[in-house]
């Protein structure tokens, strides 16, 4: 397997994009009414291309951590000869594909032929799961959606027996209707065999029903608080890939720092979006997070070179407001380059990795 130990002189030398998050579609067979990709609802027009997409991996270097979104991502039925441009181009030690599993038809053959193409990457699959049966649909306002992300599930746990690079886990969105029900959610997550990891997401971006973010922050801290108790005390697995373990350990930090952030209304760690991190729409606009909305330039337009677009002056011109302004977010995904490049993070992490079970329990 790729290892992400290649990446430690990232931690003092800042430059390239190591985070990569391509947004392959702004299609979806759901409609969920907390979604932040809502607005960019779309029919699947003009968006890159194999060839395209095969052209400006090759114009990228190396990358730790490779992480689709949209939409629903296993819509396009060429998902498994996009991510393996990236595979042979970049490298990737992590290939995460969330979905929301209303499609185990497409979901479960494309997984397999992703998984037999990147042999060296660990590749996360994460479900969507808010609720339990029809409180799942109901939230996400799509009859049915928990009945065949079950059989998702089961289907991909089934594969993770026979492509040991796959990691099963479960995503929860958490907003104001499901706040009250983080407990039975944890309970039944831990019942699944096979699972992993299960990731709590506040709520964030704009969507379509703001009243989904009027969120009480303490019960989102006594739900991650739980999902720590859970990790701490052995009764929830850890994924099992290599550096898994810290991985664990960043992820408890993360969890802790996001309350944080949220309770006092600030940015508490510098943000590395737009440095290490850099996200990809559909249609080639390049940002440094998901949540700003300042574009550093098109790849199209750039002639697929992203060097080109990610060093360019516009590009400067963004990380300098970043640095600026000091905007805050909820956003995981940038939380988890922001503590593992952050030197003076790495006792907290190393603290949280000492209190962790000794083994890594792997599916079963
Ligand atoms: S703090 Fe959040 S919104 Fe600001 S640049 Fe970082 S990821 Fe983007």
């Amino acid at each position: 397997m790729y290892t992400a130990l290649r990446y430690i002189p990232s931690i003092f030398y800042k430059r390239d994009p190591l985070q990569f998050t391509f947004f392959v579609t702004s299609r979806c067979n759901a409609r969920c009414p907390f979604c932040f990709y809502w607005k960019d609802r779309k029919t699947g027009q003009d968006e890159l291309t194999v060839d395209e997409v095969e052209k400006i991996s090759a114009s990228m270097g190396n990358l730790l951590w490779l992480l689709f979104s949209g939409g629903e991502i296993f819509l396009r039925k060429d998902l498994p000869d996009l991510v393996d441009a990236f595979y042979r181009n970049n490298h990737p030690v992590i290939i995460t594909l969330p979905t929301n599993g209303f499609a185990p038809d497409l979901i479960v053959p494309r997984t397999e032929e992703i998984l037999s193409r990147s042999p060296e990457s660990a590749v996360v699959c994460k479900i969507s799961l808010d609720g339990i049966g029809a409180g799942h649909d109901r939230l996400r306002d799509t009859p049915g959606n928990f009945d065949k992300a079950m059989e998702t599930y089961e289907q991909l746990r089934q594969l993770g027996e026979r492509y040991k690079n796959l990691q099963l886990g479960i995503n929860t969105v958490f907003c104001r209707e499901n706040q009250d029900n983080m407990d039975e959610i944890i309970d039944f997550v831990n019942t699944l065999p096979g699972c992993e990891t299960h990731t709590i997401s506040m709520v964030r971006g704009n969507p379509a029903d703001d009243a989904y973010k009027e969120i009480d922050l303490e019960k989102y801290h006594k739900a991650v608080m739980r999902l720590e108790e859970d990790l701490k005390g052995d009764n929830s697995k850890m994924y099992h890939f290599t550096l898994a373990r810290m991985k664990t350990a960043q992820d408890l930090v993360q969890r802790r720092l996001i309350y944080e952030t949220v309770r006092q209304g600030r940015r508490l760690l510098p943000c590395y979006a737009g440095r290490i991190g850099a996200v990809m729409n559909e249609v080639g606009d390049v940002f440094p997070c998901e949540i700003l909305s300042d574009s550093m330039g098109n790849v199209r337009e750039s002639g697929y070179d992203f060097r080109k677009v990610f060093f360019s002056e516009q590009a400067d011109r963004v990380r300098a407001k970043i640095n600026r302004t000091k905007c805050y977010c909820s956003h995981e995904c940038y939380f988890v380059t922001n503590i593992l490049f952050n030197p003076l993070m790495s006792g907290q992490v190393i603290r949280q990795y000492l209190e962790l079970p000794g083994r890594s329990r792997a599916a079963t």
